[in-house]
C-alpha cells in the first residue's frame, strides 16, 4: 500500500498553519517546524485581532479574493467548531474623494458591492465616537469584521495536532529547496516530499536569494486603548475605521469580544529585524500613532492607553503576495505585508490543491499576487460552501 505523501512546513504562523490544514485535508502527513511557542507573540499573526474587508483600493484581485476567503473561514469554523469572526462593517474616511477611498468605491461598485456614501456630518452623527474633522469623503460598507487572530492561531494549532500534525519546536538555519530539507540549529535535518516555507518577516533573511530585496521586514507599531465610559457602548457597535490620508493614515479595530481597541498606521517603516528586535514600542513610536488618532476620536484625552507594541510585516512593495515554487519540491509563502491574515485559509486550500498539479501551481502564483482570477480547480475545496 502506498504511504501518504509527506509535507514539511517551516513556521507556525497563520500561513504555515493554514498550509498544513489544506495539505492535511488532502491526505498529507504534515510536520511543522517552529522556533517559538504557538501562538507566537513575536510572529506577524498574533495579537488580538485582524481585519477582513472588501475595500481594497484599485486592487480588484484582492477584493475578489475576499468572498472565497470568507468561504474558507466558514470551512475552518466548521472544523474548529466555533466562529472566531465578529462582524462590524467598515467605515472608510478620507480628506479627499480621490486616492485609495475613491479607487475602493469605484472597484467595489464595478463588482456590484453596495456601499453607502456619507458626508462628514453624517459620519459624526451616525458614529458620534468619531469627529468630522477634515473628512472630504466617506463610505460605510455593511460587510467586514474582526478575526480573533490569537484565538484562531491557537485553535488551528490544536485542530491540527488532534489530526496528527506534528509541531516541532526547533530553529531552522538553512533551507535546501531542491532536497525539500531544513537544517536545524542542533545540526539535525528534516525532509519531506514537499517543503513549504512560511517564515513571515524572518523569510527575507532566511531566503535572501529568492526574496531580498523584493520582500523586506518592516517594524510596525500599534497602540491599545480603552475608550472612556461615555463611548463604550457606541464602540461595542462600531465599524472598523479606515482613516486614509495621502501619507498612509491609520486604522482602528473596535474592542470586540473582550479585546481592547487597537489603532495602527499604514505606513511601512521598512526597517528592523524580526529576530533581533524587541517587540516593545518606545513612547515616541506610540506617540506617532496617537497623533493620527487624536483628531479623529472624539474626547481622545479620555482614552486610557493600555500599551503599545511593535510587530513585523514582510513587505512586498506592491503589497502582492509571493507564493512561488523555489524548486519542484519547495514553495515559499511570503510578502503578506499588512493584509495577509484574512486570506490565509483560502491560500492554504489553494496551495494544497496546487501542490500535486503543475498546471494549478502555475496559476497559483499570479492569483496569489492579486493579478489573475483563480484557475478552475484552484478553489475546488470551496465548492458548495456558501460565500
Ligand atoms: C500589527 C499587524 C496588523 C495586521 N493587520 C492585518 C489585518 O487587519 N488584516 C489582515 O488580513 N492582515 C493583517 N496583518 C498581516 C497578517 O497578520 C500577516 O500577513 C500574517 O499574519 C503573516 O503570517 P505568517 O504566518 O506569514 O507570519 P508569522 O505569523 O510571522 O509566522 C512565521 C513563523 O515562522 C517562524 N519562523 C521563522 N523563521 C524560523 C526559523 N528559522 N525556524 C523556525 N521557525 C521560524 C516564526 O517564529 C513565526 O512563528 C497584520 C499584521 C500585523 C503585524
Amino acid at each position: 500500500m502506498a504511504s501518504a505523501p509527506t509535507a514539511l512546513i517551516l513556521g507556525a504562523g497563520i500561513m504555515g498553519l493554514s498550509a498544513a490544514w489544506g495539505l492535511a485535508r488532502r491526505g498529507y502527513a504534515v510536520r511543522i517546524v517552529e522556533q517559538d511557542a504557538v501562538p507566537n507573540p513575536r510572529g506577524a499573526s498574533v495579537d488580538h485581532h485582524r481585519l477582513i474587508r472588501h475595500a481594497y483600493g484599485a486592487q480588484a484581485g484582492y477584493m475578489r479574493m475576499v468572498d472565497p476567503a470568507y468561504a474558507a473561514w466558514d470551512m475552518l469554523w466548521r472544523d474548529l467548531g466555533e466562529v472566531l469572526h465578529i462582524p462590524t462593517g467598515v467605515l472608510a474616511v478620507s480628506g479627499t474623494a480621490q486616492g485609495w477611498l475613491g479607487d475602493s468605491r469605484a472597484t467595489l461598485a464595478a463588482d456590484g458591492h453596495a456601499v453607502t456614501d456619507l458626508t462628514a456630518q453624517q459620519v459624526a452623527s451616525r458614529f458620534p465616537i468619531f469627529t468630522e474633522a477634515g473628512i472630504g469623503a466617506a463610505f460605510h460598507m455593511a460587510t467586514g469584521g474582526v478575526l480573533l487572530a490569537e484565538r484562531i492561531v491557537a485553535g488551528l494549532a490544536r485542530l491540527l495536532a488532534a489530526h496528527g500534525v506534528v509541531i516541532e519546536r526547533a530553529r531552522a538555519v538553512d533551507v535546501d529547496p531542491a532536497r525539500a530539507t531544513l537544517r536545524l540549529a542542533d545540526g539535525g535535518e528534516r525532509s519531506a516530499d514537499l517543503l513549504v516555507v512560511g517564515a513571515g518577516p524572518w523569510a527575507p533573511r532566511l531566503l535572501p536569494a529568492a526574496l531580498a530585496p523584493r520582500v523586506v521586514a518592516s517594524r510596525q507599531v500599534l497602540v491599545l486603548l480603552e475608550p472612556p465610559p461615555q463611548h463604550r457602548e457606541a464602540w461595542a457597535r462600531a465599524p472598523m475605521l479606515l482613516d486614509l490620508a495621502e501619507d498612509g493614515g491609520f486604522y482602528a479595530v473596535p474592542p470586540v469580544a473582550g479585546t481592547p481597541l487597537k489603532i495602527g498606521d499604514h505606513r511601512f517603516s521598512r526597517t528592523g529585524d524580526a529576530e533581533a528586535d524587541s517587540r516593545d514600542a518606545t513612547a515616541a513610536e506610540a506617540e506617532e500613532i496617537l497623533a493620527f488618532a487624536r483628531p479623529r476620536l472624539r474626547d481622545m484625552a479620555g482614552y486610557r492607553i493600555l500599551g503599545a507594541r511593535a510587530c513585523y510585516y514582510d513587505v512586498e512593495d506592491g503589497e502582492r503576495f509571493v507564493i512561488e515554487p523555489l524548486s519542484p519540491r519547495c514553495l515559499v509563502m511570503s510578502g503578506f505585508t499588512g493584509h495577509g491574515f484574512k486570506f490565509a485559509p483560502v491560500l492554504g486550500l489553494a496551495l494544497a490543491a496546487a501542490s500535486s498539479d503543475a498546471a494549478l501551481l502555475g496559476a497559483l502564483t499570479p492569483w496569489a499576487a492579486g493579478q489573475a482570477a483563480p484557475a478552475p480547480g484552484l478553489l475546488a475545496a470551496l465548492e458548495g460552501i456558501p460565500a
